[in-house]
């Protein structure tokens, strides 16, 4: 299970409330993601959370087709996938494109967020093809 921490709270509250929740920069307005303590763009230590429409493009992909951890020997071959939100400043996300063969993924192909239950307590955020 991810640990929520007072910086990264904010976003697991999103995913339990299935919101994609990207930190804003107070001051300038830049998004980013991960969740970070300071601006890189203004380093101002405030922030608020955006939530985004969740929808984007593949910016770019892997397919795992070696397991690296008994947590994942029944899902190889899997994608991981970094898509660029459509809001939010275009910030990047990494997840995993679902609902699609590895072999039909694209860079540049539109995609939607899916929520997926992995834990009576814990939603996590993947992508489908929009
Ligand atoms: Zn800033």
């Amino acid at each position: 299970m991810p640990a929520s921490e007072p910086l990264t709270a904010g976003f697991w509250e999103g995913c339990a409330a299935r919101e994609l929740r990207i930190q804003r920069c107070a001051d300038c307005g830049a998004h980013r993601h991960v969740p970070a303590p300071l601006c890189s763009h203004c380093r101002s230590f405030e922030s608020s959370w955006d939530v985004s429409h969740g929808t984007g493009r593949i910016f770019s992909y892997i397919v795992v087709h070696h397991s690296v951890h008994p947590a994942t020997d029944a899902l190889v071959p899997y994608n991981v996938a970094v898509i660029e939100l459509d809001d939010c400043g275009g910030v990047h996300v990494t997840s995993n494109v679902v609902g699609c063969a590895n072999e039909d993924l694209s860079i540049g192909m539109p995609v939607r967020i899916a929520w997926e239950q992995v834990d009576p307590e814990l939603w996590l955020y993947r992508f489908r093809p929009a």
